[in-house]
């Protein structure tokens, strides 16, 4: 005999045998059954799904339970009872729909499919800052309430802010990028919201970015570290949650070094040869993303060198055709999951770029002056943590892989 125990939890089922009943009470580690030969012992008015109990009395090794260990109790306590019945099926062959769920999105993270999904998402986050931090990048902490557009476009939230106006921030760009002139080389994880009016399985309005930026760097060498942090990345998730990923029905490849380059100019004569209808200077949809893995045949690849038209104005052109820019898209399962460019230093060729675009170069002169003290070339990235969440647990809605998901219409819970 084991020594005496408590153990707290909430009841998972009972079951009833004439002179025995069963409690199957979970906790963070998983689930274990406790077996009530006294049943003095059971709470006189019974107990009911998610009632957190704490149980004293000792474990004992057995070859019928499931976890290969029961549990005798000497002592059965009702912390707190729960509602009956549970307005969401959280059971491991949930049936309940994804709306239900997100709804009572605190019970929903007791299914073991949801907890399966943060649980690889946490080990993704984990990694990627210690492998950051162990390669001697600074975590940074941007703003997220901003004055003005950091990309430029419409896609802004505002909100009044004493007496101007202010803007959540749609990415951490301009502050990486002064971080990134005196520190050299950065990362940061942050929340960033987009107003677009989108309603696909693969858009949240708001959405936490992993960032990096780097003095001293071309669009090439953050390729590179883009692709070496983010297959320790996946490989962190392989060796240390196959059971979340069996849960999840999962068989994760983990893609091999380096990945396969191809240009925007490739990409696209590669669709033009399906008979698909896409021209030079288009961007692609979702479905010709996925197209294009089929096409390409790698689970992971790099897009580069887009048209200067589809990127943001501070991505670096080349010398040879500014019409192309220093830009790349990581395709990761088909869908994007990372953008990055090797920025423009040079404020006199960041001025020339912002009127290309239609814009005031009046209205970043802030961000312009930030480069005219010493700022070495450099580039970074951003990877969508829901993006990839998605990818990595096999789901094709990304608001199961967020949290709490901002959407057009979900502000609550
Ligand atoms: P997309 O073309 O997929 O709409 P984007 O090119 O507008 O994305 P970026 O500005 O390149 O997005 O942001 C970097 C990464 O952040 C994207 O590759 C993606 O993983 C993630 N991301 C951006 N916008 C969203 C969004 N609205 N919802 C979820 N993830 C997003
Ligand atoms: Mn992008």
């Amino acid at each position: 005999m084991g020594e005496t125990l408590t153990i707290a939890g909430w009841v998972a089922r009972t079951r009833d045998l004439a002179k025995i009943k069963f409690i199957v009470l979970r906790d963070k580690t998983g689930e274990i059954q406790i077996t009530v030969k006294d049943l003095g012992l059971y709470p006189s008015d019974g107990l009911g799904r998610e009632d957190v109990i704490a149980v004293t009395g000792k474990a004992i090794q057995s070859r019928i339970a499931n976890a290969g260990i029961e549990f005798f109790p000497e002592k059965i306590e009702v912390v707190n009872k729960s509602k009956q019945p549970l307005p969401v099926d959280i059971s491991e062959t949930s049936q309940s729909e994804l709306e239900t769920r997100l709804n009572w999105r605190f019970l929903d993270f007791r299914a073991p499919q949801t907890r399966a999904i943060f649980t690889i998402q946490d080990r993704l986050l984990s990694t990627f800052r210690g492998w950051l931090t162990e390669k001697g990048y600074i975590e940074i902490q941007p703003p997220c309430i901003i004055s003005s557009a950091s990309e430029g476009g419409a896609d802004l939230f505002d909100l009044p802010y004493f007496e101007k106006k202010a803007y959540l921030a749609q990415s951490p760009q301009l502050y990486k990028q002064m971080c990134a002139i005196s520190f050299e080389k950065v990362f940061t994880v942050t929340p960033i919201w987009r107003a677009e009016k989108f309603n696909t399985p693969t858009h949240l309005n708001e959405v936490r970015q992993m960032d990096i930026e780097q003095a001293f760097a071309d669009d090439e060498i953050v390729m590179k570290v883009l692709e070496s942090v983010l297959v320790d990345m996946l490989r962190s998730v392989k060796e240390n949650c196959p059971e979340e990923l069996k849960m999840l029905n999962r068989d994760l490849l983990v893609p091999k070094l380096p990945f396969r380059r191809v240009t925007y100019t490739e990409a696209i004569e590669m669709l033009q040869r399906t008979g698909e209808k896409i021209n030079w200077g288009d961007d692609f949809t979702k479905q010709q993303e996925k197209m294009m893995m089929e096409l390409i045949g790698e689970q992971a690849f790099f897009l580069k060198d887009w048209p200067a038209a589809q990127k943001a104005f501070y991505s670096m052109p080349y010398d040879d055709n500014p019409e192309v820019v220093h830009a790349f898209d990581c395709i990761y399962g088909g869908i994007e999951i990372s953008s990055g460019t090797q920025r423009i230093h040079i404020p006199k060729l960041l001025r020339e770029r912002i009127s290309k675009k239609g814009l005031s170069p009046e209205n970043f002169e802030n961000y312009i002056e930030a480069f005219a003290y010493g700022a070495p070339p450099h580039a970074g990235w951003s990877i969508g943590l829901e993006r990839l969440t998605m990818m990595v647990a096999g789901k094709d809605n990304i608001r199961e892989c967020c949290m709490f998901p901002r959407d057009r219409e979900r502000l609550v819970p």
